[in-house]
Protein backbone atom coordinates (compact mmCIF):
# COMPACT_ATOMS: atom_id res chain seq x y z
CA UNK A 1 0.00 0.00 0.00
CA UNK A 2 1.52 3.38 -1.07
CA UNK A 3 2.24 5.35 1.96
CA UNK A 4 0.45 9.00 2.73
CA UNK A 5 3.37 10.66 2.90
CA UNK A 6 3.99 15.09 2.09
CA UNK A 7 5.41 13.86 -0.59
CA UNK A 8 3.25 11.22 -2.51
CA UNK A 9 0.14 14.01 -1.47
CA UNK A 10 2.10 16.96 -3.83
CA UNK A 11 2.98 14.05 -6.38
CA UNK A 12 -1.15 13.09 -7.25
CA UNK A 13 -1.72 16.44 -7.23
CA UNK A 14 0.63 17.57 -9.86
CA UNK A 15 -0.02 14.27 -11.64
CA UNK A 16 -4.01 14.89 -11.69
CA UNK A 17 -6.27 11.99 -10.08
CA UNK A 18 -5.76 9.24 -12.07
CA UNK A 19 -6.19 5.71 -11.44
CA UNK A 20 -8.94 6.73 -9.05
CA UNK A 21 -12.16 4.68 -9.12
CA UNK A 22 -15.26 6.86 -9.58
CA UNK A 23 -17.59 6.91 -6.66
CA UNK A 24 -20.73 6.13 -9.06
CA UNK A 25 -21.43 4.98 -12.78
CA UNK A 26 -22.33 7.81 -15.23
CA UNK A 27 -25.25 5.81 -16.44
CA UNK A 28 -26.75 6.24 -20.05
CA UNK A 29 -30.76 7.26 -19.18
CA UNK A 30 -32.98 4.01 -20.08
CA UNK A 31 -36.29 4.56 -21.43
CA UNK A 32 -37.83 2.82 -18.92
CA UNK A 33 -37.52 2.15 -15.02
CA UNK A 34 -39.94 0.64 -12.56
CA UNK A 35 -39.18 3.91 -9.97
CA UNK A 36 -38.19 7.40 -11.39
CA UNK A 37 -37.12 9.68 -8.70
CA UNK A 38 -36.67 13.25 -9.30
CA UNK A 39 -34.06 15.03 -7.52
CA UNK A 40 -30.62 14.02 -6.73
CA UNK A 41 -30.60 15.49 -3.12
CA UNK A 42 -30.16 13.96 0.17
CA UNK A 43 -33.71 12.83 0.06
CA UNK A 44 -33.84 11.95 -3.42
CA UNK A 45 -30.96 9.27 -3.34
CA UNK A 46 -31.88 8.06 -0.01
CA UNK A 47 -35.17 6.88 -1.24
CA UNK A 48 -33.83 4.95 -4.42
CA UNK A 49 -30.91 3.74 -1.50
CA UNK A 50 -33.59 2.05 0.42
CA UNK A 51 -35.82 0.93 -2.21
CA UNK A 52 -32.99 -0.93 -3.62
CA UNK A 53 -31.68 -2.15 -0.25
CA UNK A 54 -34.92 -2.90 1.95
CA UNK A 55 -37.20 -3.70 -1.11
CA UNK A 56 -35.32 -4.78 -3.51
CA UNK A 57 -36.55 -2.54 -6.33
CA UNK A 58 -33.37 -1.54 -8.38
CA UNK A 59 -34.72 -0.80 -11.56
CA UNK A 60 -34.56 3.12 -10.52
CA UNK A 61 -33.58 6.59 -11.90
CA UNK A 62 -32.52 9.40 -9.87
CA UNK A 63 -32.90 12.37 -12.19
CA UNK A 64 -30.67 15.62 -11.24
CA UNK A 65 -30.78 18.96 -13.14
CA UNK A 66 -27.47 19.77 -11.66
CA UNK A 67 -24.89 17.86 -9.56
CA UNK A 68 -25.68 15.74 -6.89
CA UNK A 69 -26.23 17.67 -3.48
CA UNK A 70 -25.82 20.64 -5.11
CA UNK A 71 -29.67 22.16 -3.66
CA UNK A 72 -30.26 22.08 -0.42
CA UNK A 73 -28.65 19.21 0.56
CA UNK A 74 -24.97 20.97 -0.09
CA UNK A 75 -26.14 24.85 1.05
CA UNK A 76 -27.56 23.90 4.43
CA UNK A 77 -26.02 24.20 8.53
CA UNK A 78 -26.10 20.14 9.11
CA UNK A 79 -28.23 20.38 12.22
CA UNK A 80 -28.98 16.74 13.55
CA UNK A 81 -31.73 16.57 16.16
CA UNK A 82 -35.19 14.85 17.27
CA UNK A 83 -36.45 17.08 19.57
CA UNK A 84 -39.53 18.13 17.83
CA UNK A 85 -43.03 18.90 20.33
CA UNK A 86 -45.79 16.70 18.96
CA UNK A 87 -45.39 12.71 18.83
CA UNK A 88 -45.99 12.08 15.08
CA UNK A 89 -42.36 14.55 14.66
CA UNK A 90 -40.08 13.27 17.61
CA UNK A 91 -41.02 9.59 16.52
CA UNK A 92 -40.19 10.12 12.82
CA UNK A 93 -37.11 12.60 13.56
CA UNK A 94 -35.90 9.89 16.30
CA UNK A 95 -35.90 7.24 13.89
CA UNK A 96 -34.14 9.60 11.66
CA UNK A 97 -31.37 10.19 14.55
CA UNK A 98 -30.98 6.35 15.07
CA UNK A 99 -30.63 5.72 11.35
CA UNK A 100 -27.63 8.94 11.57
CA UNK A 101 -25.93 6.90 14.50
CA UNK A 102 -25.61 4.12 12.07
CA UNK A 103 -25.30 5.40 8.46
CA UNK A 104 -21.99 5.32 8.40
CA UNK A 105 -21.86 2.13 9.09
CA UNK A 106 -24.61 1.31 6.77
CA UNK A 107 -23.45 2.95 4.06
CA UNK A 108 -19.69 2.30 4.43
CA UNK A 109 -18.70 5.61 4.31
CA UNK A 110 -18.14 8.20 6.89
CA UNK A 111 -20.86 10.68 7.51
CA UNK A 112 -18.63 12.60 10.29
CA UNK A 113 -21.64 12.45 12.41
CA UNK A 114 -20.93 14.52 15.67
CA UNK A 115 -23.24 14.27 18.53
CA UNK A 116 -21.89 17.44 20.01
CA UNK A 117 -24.85 18.43 21.79
CA UNK A 118 -27.78 21.07 20.19
CA UNK A 119 -28.23 23.52 23.28
CA UNK A 120 -31.59 25.93 23.05
CA UNK A 121 -31.34 29.23 24.56
CA UNK A 122 -33.67 31.06 26.57
CA UNK A 123 -33.44 34.57 27.48
CA UNK A 124 -36.20 35.17 30.48
CA UNK A 125 -38.01 33.03 32.64
CA UNK A 126 -41.28 32.32 30.94
CA UNK A 127 -39.04 30.92 28.26
CA UNK A 128 -37.33 28.92 30.84
CA UNK A 129 -40.53 27.50 31.64
CA UNK A 130 -41.40 26.96 28.04
CA UNK A 131 -38.38 24.75 27.33
CA UNK A 132 -39.46 23.17 30.57
CA UNK A 133 -42.86 22.03 29.19
CA UNK A 134 -40.63 21.48 25.69
CA UNK A 135 -38.29 19.10 27.32
CA UNK A 136 -40.66 17.16 29.25
CA UNK A 137 -42.93 16.52 26.53
CA UNK A 138 -39.61 15.27 25.06
CA UNK A 139 -38.92 13.09 28.08
CA UNK A 140 -42.10 11.71 27.84
CA UNK A 141 -41.83 10.39 24.56
CA UNK A 142 -39.19 8.61 25.35
CA UNK A 143 -36.22 11.07 23.90
CA UNK A 144 -33.27 12.45 25.82
CA UNK A 145 -33.44 16.16 26.73
CA UNK A 146 -31.80 17.94 29.71
CA UNK A 147 -32.32 21.60 31.07
CA UNK A 148 -29.38 23.48 32.12
CA UNK A 149 -29.73 26.95 34.09
CA UNK A 150 -27.25 29.21 33.29
CA UNK A 151 -23.78 28.10 34.73
CA UNK A 152 -24.02 24.68 33.09
CA UNK A 153 -24.82 27.00 29.79
CA UNK A 154 -21.59 29.05 30.61
CA UNK A 155 -19.77 25.80 31.07
CA UNK A 156 -20.42 24.56 28.27
CA UNK A 157 -19.81 27.40 25.83
CA UNK A 158 -17.53 29.59 27.23
CA UNK A 159 -17.69 32.39 24.92
CA UNK A 160 -21.27 32.77 25.29
CA UNK A 161 -22.11 36.47 26.25
CA UNK A 162 -23.72 34.61 29.41
CA UNK A 163 -23.38 38.95 31.52
CA UNK A 164 -26.78 39.51 33.19
CA UNK A 165 -26.46 42.89 31.63
CA UNK A 166 -26.46 41.58 28.33
CA UNK A 167 -28.42 42.98 25.64
CA UNK A 168 -30.25 38.96 25.53
CA UNK A 169 -29.36 38.24 29.18
CA UNK A 170 -29.29 34.23 28.94
CA UNK A 171 -31.66 32.41 32.07
CA UNK A 172 -30.08 29.04 31.02
CA UNK A 173 -31.38 26.62 28.17
CA UNK A 174 -32.13 23.27 26.91
CA UNK A 175 -29.92 20.31 25.02
CA UNK A 176 -30.27 17.14 23.28
CA UNK A 177 -26.37 15.91 24.01
CA UNK A 178 -27.37 13.50 20.99
CA UNK A 179 -28.17 16.05 18.70
CA UNK A 180 -25.06 17.28 16.83
CA UNK A 181 -23.98 17.62 13.03
CA UNK A 182 -22.93 15.43 9.77
CA UNK A 183 -21.33 16.05 6.91
CA UNK A 184 -23.62 17.03 4.34
CA UNK A 185 -21.85 16.30 1.18
CA UNK A 186 -20.75 12.59 2.73
CA UNK A 187 -24.49 12.13 3.55
CA UNK A 188 -25.45 12.82 -0.50
CA UNK A 189 -22.22 10.60 -1.77
CA UNK A 190 -22.67 8.11 0.30
CA UNK A 191 -26.45 7.46 0.01
CA UNK A 192 -25.25 8.11 -3.82
CA UNK A 193 -22.41 5.77 -3.50
CA UNK A 194 -24.34 2.88 -1.92
CA UNK A 195 -27.49 2.93 -4.18
CA UNK A 196 -25.12 2.92 -7.52
CA UNK A 197 -23.84 -0.44 -6.01
CA UNK A 198 -27.10 -1.83 -5.78
CA UNK A 199 -28.14 -0.98 -9.59
CA UNK A 200 -29.71 2.71 -9.47
CA UNK A 201 -28.84 5.26 -12.48
CA UNK A 202 -27.54 8.33 -10.98
CA UNK A 203 -28.25 10.58 -14.03
CA UNK A 204 -26.71 14.09 -13.13
CA UNK A 205 -27.56 17.09 -15.59
CA UNK A 206 -31.19 16.08 -16.40
CA UNK A 207 -33.65 18.53 -15.65
CA UNK A 208 -37.15 16.74 -15.76
CA UNK A 209 -39.63 19.16 -17.87
CA UNK A 210 -42.32 17.51 -17.92
CA UNK A 211 -44.52 15.08 -15.64
CA UNK A 212 -46.67 12.66 -17.96
CA UNK A 213 -50.09 11.73 -16.65
CA UNK A 214 -53.25 10.52 -18.23
CA UNK A 215 -56.16 10.00 -16.45
CA UNK A 216 -55.18 10.73 -13.12
CA UNK A 217 -52.19 7.74 -13.36
CA UNK A 218 -48.04 9.17 -13.87
CA UNK A 219 -46.60 7.96 -16.87
CA UNK A 220 -43.26 8.90 -16.39
CA UNK A 221 -41.29 11.95 -17.22
CA UNK A 222 -39.88 14.07 -19.96
CA UNK A 223 -36.40 15.20 -20.02
CA UNK A 224 -33.85 16.92 -21.58
CA UNK A 225 -32.33 13.79 -23.13
CA UNK A 226 -35.89 12.32 -23.68
CA UNK A 227 -39.03 10.68 -22.46
CA UNK A 228 -38.89 8.37 -19.61
CA UNK A 229 -41.65 5.81 -18.52
CA UNK A 230 -42.21 4.27 -15.09
CA UNK A 231 -45.09 3.24 -13.23
CA UNK A 232 -43.86 5.21 -9.96
CA UNK A 233 -42.36 9.19 -9.69
CA UNK A 234 -40.97 10.63 -6.79
CA UNK A 235 -40.31 14.04 -6.75
CA UNK A 236 -38.42 15.11 -4.02
CA UNK A 237 -36.78 19.34 -5.29
CA UNK A 238 -36.83 20.76 -1.94
CA UNK A 239 -37.59 24.60 -3.15
CA UNK A 240 -38.63 23.84 -6.89
CA UNK A 241 -41.54 21.22 -5.69
CA UNK A 242 -44.35 24.11 -6.74
CA UNK A 243 -42.92 24.21 -9.94
CA UNK A 244 -42.32 20.56 -10.27
CA UNK A 245 -45.95 19.13 -9.28
CA UNK A 246 -47.91 21.98 -10.92
CA UNK A 247 -46.20 19.75 -14.12
CA UNK A 248 -48.59 16.83 -12.78
CA UNK A 249 -51.04 18.95 -12.07
CA UNK A 250 -50.99 19.52 -8.59
CA UNK A 251 -51.10 23.03 -6.72
CA UNK A 252 -48.91 22.27 -3.33
CA UNK A 253 -49.75 24.28 0.65
CA UNK A 254 -45.66 25.24 -0.36
CA UNK A 255 -44.22 28.72 0.10
CA UNK A 256 -40.89 28.54 -1.39
CA UNK A 257 -38.38 31.36 -0.21
CA UNK A 258 -34.16 32.11 0.26
CA UNK A 259 -32.83 30.43 3.90
CA UNK A 260 -29.37 31.83 4.06
CA UNK A 261 -25.73 30.87 5.66
CA UNK A 262 -22.09 31.99 5.96
CA UNK A 263 -19.05 30.80 7.68
CA UNK A 264 -16.02 32.76 9.25
CA UNK A 265 -12.73 32.58 8.31
CA UNK A 266 -11.39 29.32 10.10
CA UNK A 267 -10.05 29.63 13.49
CA UNK A 268 -9.18 27.12 16.61
CA UNK A 269 -11.60 25.18 18.07
CA UNK A 270 -13.92 27.59 19.73
CA UNK A 271 -17.27 25.89 19.91
CA UNK A 272 -18.10 22.65 21.33
CA UNK A 273 -21.76 22.07 20.33
CA UNK A 274 -24.70 23.86 18.40
CA UNK A 275 -26.13 26.77 19.88
CA UNK A 276 -29.84 28.16 18.95
CA UNK A 277 -30.79 31.20 20.55
CA UNK A 278 -35.17 31.20 18.68
CA UNK A 279 -35.18 34.79 20.63
CA UNK A 280 -32.59 36.65 18.69
CA UNK A 281 -32.68 33.90 15.72
CA UNK A 282 -29.34 32.60 15.02
CA UNK A 283 -27.86 29.14 15.54
CA UNK A 284 -24.08 28.53 15.64
CA UNK A 285 -21.74 25.77 15.66
CA UNK A 286 -18.16 25.18 14.60
CA UNK A 287 -17.19 23.44 11.74
CA UNK A 288 -14.39 21.05 11.62
CA UNK A 289 -12.38 23.13 9.07
CA UNK A 290 -12.86 25.72 11.75
CA UNK A 291 -14.90 27.86 10.38
CA UNK A 292 -17.76 29.18 12.98
CA UNK A 293 -20.75 28.59 10.99
CA UNK A 294 -23.98 30.90 11.14
CA UNK A 295 -27.79 30.46 10.29
CA UNK A 296 -30.83 32.51 10.84
CA UNK A 297 -34.50 32.41 9.85
CA UNK A 298 -35.50 32.53 6.04
CA UNK A 299 -35.50 35.54 4.37
CA UNK A 300 -39.45 36.14 5.00
CA UNK A 301 -40.53 36.62 1.33
CA UNK A 302 -41.12 34.12 -1.02
CA UNK A 303 -38.23 33.54 -3.91
CA UNK A 304 -36.24 31.85 -6.03
CA UNK A 305 -33.55 33.60 -6.04
CA UNK A 306 -30.98 31.65 -4.65
CA UNK A 307 -28.82 34.29 -3.08
CA UNK A 308 -30.95 35.63 -0.44
CA UNK A 309 -31.14 39.48 0.78
CA UNK A 310 -28.75 42.07 2.61
CA UNK A 311 -31.16 42.42 5.41
CA UNK A 312 -31.86 38.98 6.27
CA UNK A 313 -27.74 38.59 6.63
CA UNK A 314 -27.35 41.81 8.78
CA UNK A 315 -30.26 40.64 11.06
CA UNK A 316 -28.73 37.10 11.27
CA UNK A 317 -25.25 38.44 11.93
CA UNK A 318 -26.29 40.97 14.51
CA UNK A 319 -28.20 37.83 16.45
CA UNK A 320 -25.13 36.00 16.57
CA UNK A 321 -22.74 38.72 17.68
CA UNK A 322 -26.03 39.67 20.88
CA UNK A 323 -24.75 36.31 21.13
CA UNK A 324 -21.11 35.83 20.89
CA UNK A 325 -19.66 39.57 21.18
CA UNK A 326 -15.94 38.08 20.71
CA UNK A 327 -17.05 37.07 17.11
CA UNK A 328 -16.96 40.61 16.05
CA UNK A 329 -13.29 40.27 15.73
CA UNK A 330 -13.87 37.48 13.33
CA UNK A 331 -13.97 37.94 9.42
CA UNK A 332 -16.58 36.62 6.92
CA UNK A 333 -15.61 34.58 4.32
CA UNK A 334 -18.52 33.11 2.89
CA UNK A 335 -22.43 33.86 2.40
CA UNK A 336 -25.16 31.62 0.58
CA UNK A 337 -28.62 30.35 0.24
CA UNK A 338 -30.97 28.25 -0.59
CA UNK A 339 -33.99 27.50 -1.97
CA UNK A 340 -36.61 25.85 1.29
CA UNK A 341 -39.97 24.89 0.90
CA UNK A 342 -42.08 25.39 3.72
CA UNK A 343 -45.57 24.38 4.25
CA UNK A 344 -48.40 26.27 6.45
CA UNK A 345 -47.75 23.60 9.82
CA UNK A 346 -43.44 23.85 9.23
CA UNK A 347 -44.35 19.91 8.79
CA UNK A 348 -42.84 17.88 6.46
CA UNK A 349 -45.32 16.81 3.20
CA UNK A 350 -44.30 13.20 2.33
CA UNK A 351 -46.15 10.21 0.53
CA UNK A 352 -48.61 9.51 -2.21
CA UNK A 353 -50.89 11.97 -4.17
CA UNK A 354 -54.12 11.90 -5.77
CA UNK A 355 -52.28 11.38 -9.33
CA UNK A 356 -51.87 7.30 -8.59
CA UNK A 357 -47.90 6.27 -8.68
CA UNK A 358 -46.92 9.95 -8.39
CA UNK A 359 -45.42 10.30 -4.57
CA UNK A 360 -44.18 13.53 -3.10
CA UNK A 361 -40.95 14.44 -0.28
CA UNK A 362 -41.58 18.34 0.23
CA UNK A 363 -42.31 20.69 3.30
CA UNK A 364 -38.38 20.02 5.12
CA UNK A 365 -38.30 23.27 4.68
CA UNK A 366 -35.57 24.33 7.15
CA UNK A 367 -34.83 21.20 8.86
CA UNK A 368 -34.57 18.20 6.10
CA UNK A 369 -31.30 17.62 6.72
CA UNK A 370 -31.77 15.43 9.48
CA UNK A 371 -34.74 13.69 7.98
CA UNK A 372 -32.72 12.72 5.07
CA UNK A 373 -32.31 8.63 6.60
CA UNK A 374 -36.22 8.84 7.84
CA UNK A 375 -37.61 10.63 4.64
CA UNK A 376 -35.95 8.21 2.73
CA UNK A 377 -36.50 4.83 4.36
CA UNK A 378 -40.71 6.06 4.68
CA UNK A 379 -40.61 7.10 1.62
CA UNK A 380 -39.44 3.86 -0.21
CA UNK A 381 -41.55 1.99 2.02
CA UNK A 382 -44.62 4.07 0.78
CA UNK A 383 -43.51 3.85 -3.50
CA UNK A 384 -42.74 0.05 -2.61
CA UNK A 385 -46.00 -0.96 -1.19
CA UNK A 386 -48.34 2.06 -2.27
CA UNK A 387 -49.30 2.65 1.34
CA UNK A 388 -48.03 4.90 3.49
CA UNK A 389 -45.17 3.77 6.00
CA UNK A 390 -46.91 4.58 9.56
CA UNK A 391 -44.45 6.94 10.50
CA UNK A 392 -45.08 9.13 7.71
CA UNK A 393 -49.27 9.02 7.88
CA UNK A 394 -49.75 11.95 9.83
CA UNK A 395 -47.73 14.04 7.11
CA UNK A 396 -49.67 13.29 3.88
CA UNK A 397 -50.97 16.30 1.38
CA UNK A 398 -54.22 14.99 2.49
CA UNK A 399 -53.70 16.93 5.99
CA UNK A 400 -54.55 20.36 4.19
CA UNK A 401 -58.14 18.98 3.69
CA UNK A 402 -59.00 17.09 6.67
CA UNK A 403 -57.25 20.07 8.70
CA UNK A 404 -55.00 17.80 10.81
CA UNK A 405 -52.12 20.06 11.00
CA UNK A 406 -48.81 19.04 13.06
CA UNK A 407 -48.03 22.51 13.54
CA UNK A 408 -44.43 22.44 14.14
CA UNK A 409 -43.71 26.05 13.04
CA UNK A 410 -42.14 26.73 17.26
CA UNK A 411 -39.56 23.88 17.54
CA UNK A 412 -38.82 24.52 14.14
CA UNK A 413 -38.99 28.09 14.58
CA UNK A 414 -35.35 29.17 14.42
CA UNK A 415 -34.65 28.05 10.64
CA UNK A 416 -32.82 24.37 10.74
C1 LIG B 1 -29.01 27.61 4.47
C2 LIG B 1 -29.74 26.36 4.86
C3 LIG B 1 -29.53 25.82 6.12
C4 LIG B 1 -30.19 24.66 6.50
N1 LIG B 1 -29.88 24.09 7.69
C5 LIG B 1 -30.41 22.89 8.02
C6 LIG B 1 -29.98 22.26 9.21
O1 LIG B 1 -29.11 22.76 9.93
N2 LIG B 1 -30.55 21.07 9.53
C7 LIG B 1 -31.51 20.49 8.75
O2 LIG B 1 -32.02 19.44 9.13
N3 LIG B 1 -31.90 21.07 7.58
C8 LIG B 1 -31.37 22.25 7.19
N4 LIG B 1 -31.74 22.85 6.02
C9 LIG B 1 -32.78 22.22 5.19
C10 LIG B 1 -32.23 21.05 4.39
O3 LIG B 1 -31.05 21.42 3.74
C11 LIG B 1 -33.26 20.59 3.36
O4 LIG B 1 -34.53 20.43 3.96
C12 LIG B 1 -32.86 19.24 2.76
O5 LIG B 1 -31.54 19.31 2.27
C13 LIG B 1 -33.82 18.89 1.65
O6 LIG B 1 -33.29 17.80 0.93
P1 LIG B 1 -33.89 17.47 -0.48
O7 LIG B 1 -33.17 16.29 -1.00
O8 LIG B 1 -35.37 17.43 -0.36
O9 LIG B 1 -33.59 18.79 -1.35
P2 LIG B 1 -32.31 19.25 -2.18
O10 LIG B 1 -31.05 18.87 -1.52
O11 LIG B 1 -32.51 20.71 -2.48
O12 LIG B 1 -32.41 18.41 -3.51
C14 LIG B 1 -33.38 18.67 -4.49
C15 LIG B 1 -32.71 18.50 -5.82
O13 LIG B 1 -33.71 18.55 -6.84
C16 LIG B 1 -33.10 19.07 -7.99
N5 LIG B 1 -34.15 19.50 -8.93
C17 LIG B 1 -34.98 20.56 -8.81
N6 LIG B 1 -35.80 20.63 -9.88
C18 LIG B 1 -35.48 19.58 -10.67
C19 LIG B 1 -35.97 19.12 -11.93
N7 LIG B 1 -36.97 19.75 -12.57
N8 LIG B 1 -35.40 18.01 -12.48
C20 LIG B 1 -34.39 17.35 -11.84
N9 LIG B 1 -33.88 17.76 -10.65
C21 LIG B 1 -34.43 18.86 -10.08
C22 LIG B 1 -32.24 20.21 -7.45
O14 LIG B 1 -31.21 20.57 -8.35
C23 LIG B 1 -31.71 19.61 -6.16
O15 LIG B 1 -30.43 19.06 -6.27
C24 LIG B 1 -31.11 24.02 5.61
C25 LIG B 1 -31.34 24.58 4.34
C26 LIG B 1 -30.64 25.72 3.96
C27 LIG B 1 -30.88 26.29 2.59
Amino acid sequence: MEKYSFLNIVRHGLRGHRHWQPVWRNPRLKTRYDVVIIGGGGQGLATAYYLAKRHGITNVAVLEKGWLGGGNTGRNTTAIRSNYFYPESTNFFEHSLKLYEGLSHELNYNVMLSQRGVLTLAHNPHQMDMLERWSNSILLQGIDAEMLDVGQVRSFLPLLDTRRSARFPIYGGFIQRRGGVARHDAVAWGYARAADALGVDIVQNCEVTDIEVSGRRVLGVRTRDGLVRADKVAIAVAGNSSVVAQMAGLSLPIVSGALQAMVSEPVKPALDGLVVSPTVHAYISQSDRGEILIGGRADGYPSYGQRGALPALEDTLSAALNLFPSFSRLKLMRQWAGIVDISPDSSPIVGRTPVTGLYLSTGWGTGGFKAIPAGGDTLAHTIAHDRPHPLIEPFGLDRFTTGRFVNEAAAAGVDH
